[in-house]
């Protein structure tokens, strides 16, 4: 079993922290909040001092932050002058393609390996240890992280060379952003023309309408699986972040001249879901601002 440090105890990375310490890893863990830190013992890691402390001596060093900026920042301080010259730097954190490439290069400057390893999956899944990594590095790199990630997830798939995991993620949430936007205006305007919405989830969910944002994750409460509709919206994947990843995604077009006129309108609506009701809700529920 590994030396293990891991910075960012957050929603995501709390759950992550507690399945490395439960596959038996030493976990040395650290955030900037104490409360993360008292659950994180509770989980079974040893909280560190600071990400130094964390740092030293570990043999993978994980960061789950919430954006590019803090990475960088976590990277520059700590983990490029303390980490041990064979640590395996690990990086699972949803931030722009061009910081996650600049982080690679950092760290190879100084002699050392990372991977760019952001994942699907939301709260739950982190903590059921059923996240899907999406990796960026090279080939020994990504041999090397597949082993820890696979302690805290039920799928690690090698996208490309550092940054690719990165450009996945946006790729892949983009996708997910355009998809929930157009399954919620068609059980809107199905609702309208009197359609029972249990009847178009049952034709749809089989028919070439289908998709994630259907079948596993309906925006109708009482229809499909159980989702975050069913609790009112609360819980599961932020809108918050939906806009976060939408906006990465549209950051990335434009610095590639790629036209992606649906992410730009899903980010459009997903902005001013946010900032009204949706604040604090999952992105399904985007469909109230929809039905109007
Ligand atoms: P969070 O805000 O709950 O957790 C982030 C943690 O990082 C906080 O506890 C914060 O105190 C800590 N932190 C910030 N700066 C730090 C520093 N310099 N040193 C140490 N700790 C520091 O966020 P989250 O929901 O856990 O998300 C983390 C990342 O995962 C984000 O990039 C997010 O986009 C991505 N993500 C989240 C979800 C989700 O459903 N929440 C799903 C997929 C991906």
């Amino acid at each position: 079993m590994a030396r293990i440090a891991f910075i960012g105890l957050g929603n995501m990375g709390g759950g992550m922290a507690a399945n490395l310490a439960k596959a038996g890893h030493d976990v040395r863990a650290f955030d900037l909040s104490g409360e993360a830190l008292d659950k994180a013992k509770k989980a079974g890691c040893l909280p560190a001092e600071d990400a130094n402390a964390a740092i030293l001596g570990a043999e993978a060093v994980i960061t789950m932050l919430p954006a590019g900026r803090h990475v960088e920042a976590v990277y520059t301080d700590s983990i490029l002058p303390h980490a041990d010259a064979g640590a395996i730097l690990i990086d699972c954190s949803t931030i722009d393609v061009a910081t996650a490439r600049r982080v690679a290069v950092a760290a190879g400057a100084h002699g050392l390996t990372a991977v760019d390893a952001p994942v699907s999956g939301g709260i739950a899944a982190a903590s059921a240890g059923t996240l899907t990594f999406m990796v960026g590095g090279s080939e020994a790199a990504f041999s090397r992280a597949e082993t820890f990630l696979l302690d805290m997830g039920k799928a690690v798939i090698h996208a490309g060379a550092g940054g690719a995991g990165q450009a996945a993620k946006i790729c892949n949430n983009m996708m997910l952003g355009a998809t929930m936007v157009a399954t919620c205006e068609s059980f809107a305007l199905a609702e309208k023309l009197g359609l029972d919405l249990q009847k178009l989830y049952d034709i749809a969910s089989v028919s070439s309408g289908q998709s994630w944002s259907i079948t596993s994750y309906c925006p109708v409460p009482g229809v499909g699986p159980e989702t975050p509709a069913d609790r009112d919206y609360q819980g599961g994947f932020a809108a918050a972040l939906m806009l976060k990843d939408l906006k990465l995604a549209l950051e990335a077009a434009a610095s590639v001249d790629a036209d992606t006129p649906m992410a730009a309108r899903a980010g459009e609506l997903y902005e001013t879901f946010v900032n009204g009701e949706g604040a604090t809700l999952d992105f399904s529920g985007i469909i109230k601002m929809l039905k109007g």
